[in-house]
């Protein structure tokens, strides 16, 4: 997500042909639908519930043991797992290993198809790509693609909503809908690795090297799914999809305890931390749990986890005209993060609708960065990919249930 400024002048935004049915392994065109994707495991009637299980959502031994309980030979969890996240696909038809009468049965055990594509928007010449998932209980999340000429990332959602309240972004204010699966977070990055995989996105077919949780949620919110998505995120073929640790990126508003935890896991992923005040009488009110963990002892949090994984933090700060963007505050980040494991990630604030607020000033940003850099703080400016798609920040799910206008392309969140 991270990028130099300036930001590459993007395409037009495009809504991309037609509502595109399951995504996950999508169809070509011609192949018909399966008569019904039959429903996995028992779906509560209404209401909100639990995912159906999912292969993502175990370890290779728990898939073992769903297999054997169904009279299969346990290597076939194996057979499944790669079907998954090596060839990213949930389709029994394209399961051509495993034995005919054996393959309904077995996918729809493991394999359930957890979110349906509701929408689907590009930007970027079709270099970005943002889609609005359904989950099995009406619940709608998204994830971006971004492909750069060196890298794919995949920006994914860890809950449906977010309890964080943070005012100046846009999941923010409609709060926490539910947690999400490791497997829902799962299907976000295999739905990619399968549009890339099929040639869908410009530049040639490819993978996904990054993933960053940086859509909407907390991910250390749902710290136990997030750690399992992870897993299987990083985990070699057929155990998970063989991703570099340090391309997973989780990002967080600062919950200590979950940090502390994080670090003790030694997984080495990349921390990212919401700062976006250096002080506690602004950040208490630009990220409310501050009101719990302050900046100090979210910082000691960060650094803990420097000197854990020898991993660089990533300071996340929005640029907020006249909020937060003093140059005298400038200077306090700069103090507090000077000869850190740290760098600072600026990233220009994408108002959301009805927000007094807007991004600073461009004199005022690189008033930021020079005092930033004069304290030894390396200091990137992200780049706005997405923005004319509401690139980011719960801006198409919240506006998914209005009718769709994809006109008001200057109303964007994003990161
Ligand atoms: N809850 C996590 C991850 C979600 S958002 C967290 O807070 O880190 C990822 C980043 O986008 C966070 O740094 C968040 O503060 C930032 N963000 C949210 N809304 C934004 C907006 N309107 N403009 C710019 N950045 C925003």
């Amino acid at each position: 997500m991270s990028a130099s400024s300036p930001a590459p002048e993007p395409a037009g935004p495009e809504e991309t042909a037609g509502p595109v049915p399951l995504v996950l392994a999508s169809p070509p065109a011609a192949s018909p639908a399966p008569a019904s994707p039959a429903p996995a495991s028992p779906r509560p009637a209404g209401g909100r519930g639990r995912p159906p299980r999912h292969l993502a959502d175990l370890p290779l031994a728990g898939r073992r043991a769903v297999v054997a309980g169904l009279g299969q030979p346990p290597f076939r969890a194996s057979q499944l797992s790669r079907h998954f996240f090596g060839r990213y696909t949930d389709r029994p038809e394209e399961m051509s290993d495993l034995p005919l009468a054996a393959r309904d049965p077995l996918a729809q055990a493991l394999l359930p198809r957890l979110l349906t594509s509701e929408r689907e928007l590009a930007c970027d010449g079709g270099t970005t790509r943002k889609t609005l998932w359904r989950t099995f209980d009406g619940a709608l999340v998204e994830s971006v693609l971004m492909r750069y000429p060196d890298r794919v990332t995949m920006c994914v959602s860890s809950q449906a909503g977010c309890g964080m309240a943070c005012p100046f972004c846009a999941t923010g204010q409609a709060g926490l809908t539910r947690n999400l699966s490791a497997a829902e977070i799962v299907a976000q990055v295999v739905a990619g690795a399968r549009m890339l995989a099929d040639g869908q996105i410009p530049g040639g077919t490819g993978r996904v090297s990054n993933v960053v949780f940086m859509g909407m949620g907390e991910p250390l919110a749902n710290y136990a799914s997030v750690l399992a998505a992870v897993r299987r995120l990083t985990e070699p073929v057929p155990e998970g999809m063989g991703i570099s640790r340090r391309s997973v990126t989780i990002s967080t508003v600062g919950l200590v305890p979950a940090i502390e935890r994080l670090a003790a896991e030694r997984l080495s992923v990349t921390l990212a931390v919401s700062l976006h005040a250096p002080d506690d009488e602004l950040r208490d009110t630009l990220v409310p749990v501050n009101r719990r963990w302050k900046v100090a002892e979210v910082l000691d949090a960060a650094w803990g986890y420097a000197a854990t994984t020898g991993r660089r933090v990533s300071i996340e700060y929005a640029l907020i005209r006249d909020i937060n963007d003093h140059a005298w505050r400038a200077d306090e980040l700069g103090s507090l993060l000077a000869g850190r494991l740290a760098h600072v990630n600026l990233i220009p604030l994408n108002p959301t609708p009805g927000s007094k607020w807007t991004a600073s000033r461009p004199a005022a940003q690189r008033e930021f960065v020079r005092r930033l850099e004069a304290h030894g703080v390396p200091v990137t400016v992200r780049d706005t990919r997405g923005r004319e798609i509401d690139g980011a920040c719960g801006q198409l799910a919240a506006s998914a249930s209005a009718p769709a206008s994809t006109s008001s392309s200057s109303s964007s969140a994003g990161r």
